[in-house]
């Protein structure tokens, strides 16, 4: 099911836009504040961002930048009757589409699914994969052996992967080094537990935002690894 996240001030209009989008099966958050807005947003978690132009804190001119500087996702910017949409346009935003208030509810579901259906084919969908697990920005996706860092994939051989994977879904629980070895490379393989931290390392160097200060993979100083999952 896709996610669409509203950024809209005015409640009614925002509420109208959500019932619409229920309806034909979506899910969608609504904030009515600019910076929130481009927060919610850069998280990834959204497959479609409904931005207003005329915002409280970050108006939707700049918000809509600053997305479409760090991430690609579909922005339908939604206008008021006085701002001409040619105008709009001309400015070059990066938005994907604009529609203007008043507008019709069907014309603005068909549009979300327009953009949805070809931003999907594009980037041949995420794809709503059963087990998929999100960590901030981070998707892990457990049948496809892939992780996601926003938009952008990274590549991880087997054993990261297996690893991540096996912290990643018991989250909030430390292990032992020896613990994880056995539970990744088995009782036979030959090696020991400064394996385990070899990885863990280049896992921080790939996932997290800051590596010498890992916030996803903790080390519980003579305990082990946990990974931490709100
Ligand atoms: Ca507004």
């Amino acid at each position: 099911m896709a996610k669409i996240l509203i950024v809209e001030d005015e409640e009614e209009i925002a509420m109208l836009e959500r019932d619409y989008l229920e309806i034909e099966g979506f899910q969608a958050d609504i904030l009515s504040d600019g910076d929130q807005g481009e927060r919610a947003a850069l998280t990834g978690e959204y497959d479609l961002i409904l931005l207003d132009l005329m915002l409280p804190g970050r108006s939707g001119y700049e918000v809509c930048r600053r997305i479409r500087d760090q991430i690609d996702v579909p922005i339908l910017m939604v206008t008021a009757r006085t701002e001409s949409v040619d105008k709009i346009r001309g400015l070059g935003l990066g938005a994907d589409d604009y529609i203007s208030k008043p507008f019709d509810p069907a014309e603005l579901v068909a549009r979300v699914k327009a953009h949805l259906s070809r931003y999907q084919r594009l980037t041949g969908g995420r794809g709503e994969e059963d087990g998929a697990i999100q960590i901030g920005d981070l998707r892990i996706l457990p049948q496809s052996w892939k992780v996601l860092k926003g938009e952008q994939e990274i590549k991880m051989p087997n054993r990261e992967f297996a690893l991540l994977k096996f912290l990643a879904e018991n989250p909030n629980i430390v292990f032992s080094k020896e613990r994880l070895f056995e539970a990744i490379w088995g009782y036979d393989y030959m090696g020991d537990s400064a394996t385990v931290t070899v990885h863990v390392g280049r896992i921080r160097d790939k996932i997290e935002d800051d590596p010498a200060h890992p916030k996803i993979i903790e080390t519980v100083w003579g305990a082990g690894y946990r990974l931490n999952r709100p």
